[in-house]
């Protein structure tokens, strides 16, 4: 039980909130005494838990502004909680932070989705989750920002905890870890961060890019390193980058990152995307027609972080004047945030040049008359991708293909996804054809 700075940031975000909410010279007093002092003590995956002044004091605010203080951290936070306030000189007894740890209990295999981008991370982590110090040692996690890899990294964490809690589990970010060495070393106490990097089961280390380039600060995680993975414990380490690519780090350790497994996380594919927002749909407990879910799956594609950005936005759009979420109002609400993402918007015209570059041919013939073989597979591929990436009816694709019948275009997608349910290769090629267009 405990929150990350993260949370504490969106938690001040929500008494900010009201301090915006609650401005007029008649309410400013009530929030100064009442709201200003709230402060996030621990959170657990459903609950906040706040502490304030007296109980007094919280009971009165509760009555009053209990039920705003509620729905406005699902602005910020993404999604709903439970809120639990008490007394600052009775929280410390009624929940105890159990772990001293960095862990986020939020991320966990269970809420991974998983697709082509990720699978093989994910399948590594559990492995590694499962027998730690056994199987790959180091796992070494690397991809792009907001892919999941800290979000992989804690889960691995967390599974530990829960199946084998014995285990001690450290998890630091390279930045932590590099203030805490100087500081121990100012302090003359780099013994006892020594020993505490040393007597871990498992050591997880987020973001090494920023492992500091101070010959002692890499020192000292060198020889951290051999004295863990001498003994059997498990290291697992997350990056933006691959190891041959961190020129900071010196080459000892940057082989030794090499010596287990190497594991990548790309982008998440359409299809992913869509699974991704679904979930986080679900876990927010809001309304979201799914051409909604399917117009930012198609918009978004740079990362999962910005695809949560998203609903958390537009869901703050609909809160804020009270209407529902529509595909009127995500192009309206997302309109700065994808403007900025894509070149050019997904439409029949874009697949249609696309795929018939991708064959040899041109946009007249994939809509023209012509039936044979070479033109009919590219022009079916075509329509499938259409349905799958634009929000047209079966209707509005017949007619961007020459004014063809819907159930032509029906016909034309169950062939290609029968074509692709058969042939991996083929079903690789769709997906490549579609990641062109998404990167347009
Ligand atoms: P990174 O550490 O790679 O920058 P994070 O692990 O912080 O990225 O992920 C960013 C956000 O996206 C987090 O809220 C995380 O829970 C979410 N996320 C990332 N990958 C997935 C996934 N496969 N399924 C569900 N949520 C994901
Ligand atoms: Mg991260």
């Amino acid at each position: 039980m405990n929150y990350t700075p993260e949370d504490k940031a969106k938690w001040d975000r929500v008494i900010q909130m009201m301090e915006e909410t609650l401005s007029s010279p008649a309410q400013k007093p009530f929030f100064n005494t009442f709201i200003r002092p709230l402060k996030l003590y621990a959170a657990t995956s459903d609950t906040l838990y706040i502490s304030g002044d007296t109980a007094f004091n919280l009971q009165h605010m509760k009555n009053r502004y209990g039920t705003m203080i509620y729905s406005t951290v699902p602005l910020v936070f993404g999604r709903r909680y439970e809120l639990e306030y008490y007394p600052e000189s009775e929280i410390s007894r009624v929940i105890s932070p159990s772990r001293p740890s960095t862990l986020n209990d939020r991320y966990t295999f269970g809420n991974f989705i998983t697709g082509p981008s990720n699978s093989f991370a994910y399948a590594a982590s559990l492995a590694v989750a499962q027998t730690p110090g056994e199987v790959y040692n180091p796992l070494f996690i690397y991809g792009g920002v907001g892919l999941g890899k800290t979000h992989l990294i804690n889960a691995i964490g967390n599974y530990i905890g829960q199946e084998n809690p014995a285990l001690n589990v450290l998890l630091m970010t390279s930045e932590a870890m590099t203030n805490e060495l100087i500081e121990g070393i100012a302090r003359k106490k780099t013994a006892e961060l020594r020993n505490r990097l040393r007597n871990v089961d498992v050591l997880m280390v987020d973001d090494v890019q920023f492992l500091s380039k101070t010959k002692i600060t890499q020192e000292e995680f060198f020889h951290t390193f051999n004295s863990l993975h001498d003994n059997k414990k498990q290291i697992i380490i997350a990056s933006d980058r691959p190891p041959k690519e961190l020129p900071e780090i010196e080459e000892r350790l940057r082989s030794r990152f090499e010596w287990g497994v190497i594991v990548d996380i790309q982008k998440p594919d359409y299809e992913t995307r869509v699974a991704i927002l679904m979930q986080k749909v679900d876990q927010m407990g809001i309304e979201v027609p799914y051409e909604v879910v399917e117009f930012i799956a198609q918009n978004v594609n740079s990362n999962i972080r910005e695809l949560e950005g998203c609903l958390t936005s537009l869901n703050a759009n609909a809160e804020l004047m009270g209407t529902p979420i529509t595909l009127e109002l995500a192009r309206s609400a997302l309109a700065g945030r994808i403007g900025a993402q894509t070149a050019r918007k997904v439409t029949a015209e874009l697949i249609i040049e696309t795929v018939a570059d991708q064959y040899g041919t041109s946009p007249e013939e994939i809509t023209g008359k012509k039936r044979s073989q070479e033109i009919a597979m590219p022009r079916q591929i075509a329509m499938y991708i259409c349905r799958k990436m634009t929000s047209l009816s079966t209707t509005n694709i017949g007619r961007a293909f020459g004014g063809r019948d819907h159930t032509t275009v029906m016909h034309g997608c169950d062939k290609i996804m029968e074509a692709m349910n058969a042939d991996f290769a083929f079903k690789k090629r769709v997906e490549e054809l579609i990641a062109r267009i998404e990167n347009n």
